[in-house]
């Protein structure tokens, strides 16, 4: 499944992302560990080594392995912490959580992405908690989340989500409209404040209200 060629293109992916400016050695090394090609759709599986977005089922996208990375770094996870991510897709970004020792939820709102990342990560061995819903929501049942990682770009930071990341707990989500999104760290200072520092411009899909049994 993973083979010398696959871990030799990936190791290249790794060291051009580094130096795209990712520091995180500890981000870099999850994500050297996790095969992408296993969660790209078949047309597209010779290319799962370069930084670069594709199409997965659903219109939606397996996110820029360059942008994985930025995301995860700006979420700064630590073992054992409990992480909420809203948007699951193909699994890749959920792999790359579970292999820096995260605790992962992970929402998906389209129900043949939702199984099917169940199934791709099953067969890897990742074991993350998988909801078929709405991310606007969060989980309030298993708030609160010590990071919060939104995958698709929302108009503004849902208040529910803010309301279920813990104090001293960080939220990553692109905000913006679908012609291009900032990337914004919150970060949860006491129950009542935060802050909010903002990295640059993303393109992500939207993050959109309800679930849907089929395409939009
Ligand atoms: N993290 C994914 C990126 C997938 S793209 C990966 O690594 O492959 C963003 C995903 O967010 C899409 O699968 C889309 O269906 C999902 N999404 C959009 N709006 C959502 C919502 N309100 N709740 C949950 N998932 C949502």
């Amino acid at each position: 499944m993973d083979s010398y060629r696959h871990k030799g293109l990936r190791q290249k992916l790794i060291d051009s992302i580094r130096t795209k400016g990712i520091r995180h050695e500890e981000v870099l090394e999850a994500m050297n560990r996790v095969p992408r090609h296993i969660f790209m759709d078949s047309s597209f599986i010779n290319f799962s080594y370069t930084d670069k977005a594709f199409p997965i089922a659903a219109g939606q996208t397996i996110s820029q392995p360059y942008t994985v990375a930025f995301q995860t770094e700006l979420l700064d996870v630590k073992r054992h912490m409990k992480v909420l991510e809203v948007g699951t897709g193909s699994g890749y970004q959920t792999a790359v959580l579970l292999e820096l020792g995260a605790r992962v939820f992970t929402i998906e709102r389209q129900r043949e992405l939702f199984l099917r990342a169940q199934k791709t990560l099953g067969e890897l061995n990742y074991h993350a908690k998988f909801f078929y819903g709405d991310g606007y929501e969060g989980l309030p049942a298993f708030a609160p989340f010590d990071r919060i990682l939104v995958t698709a770009a929302a108009p503004e930071v849902p208040e529910k989500l803010l309301e279920q990341l813990a104090v001293g707990g960080i939220l990553v989500l692109p905000e913006g409209d679908r012609f291009g999104q900032k990337m914004i760290r919150v970060v949860r200072t006491s129950e009542a404040d935060h802050t909010r520092t903002e990295h640059g411009y993303f393109s992500f899909v939207p993050l959109l209200r309800g679930k849907n049994q089929s395409h939009d």
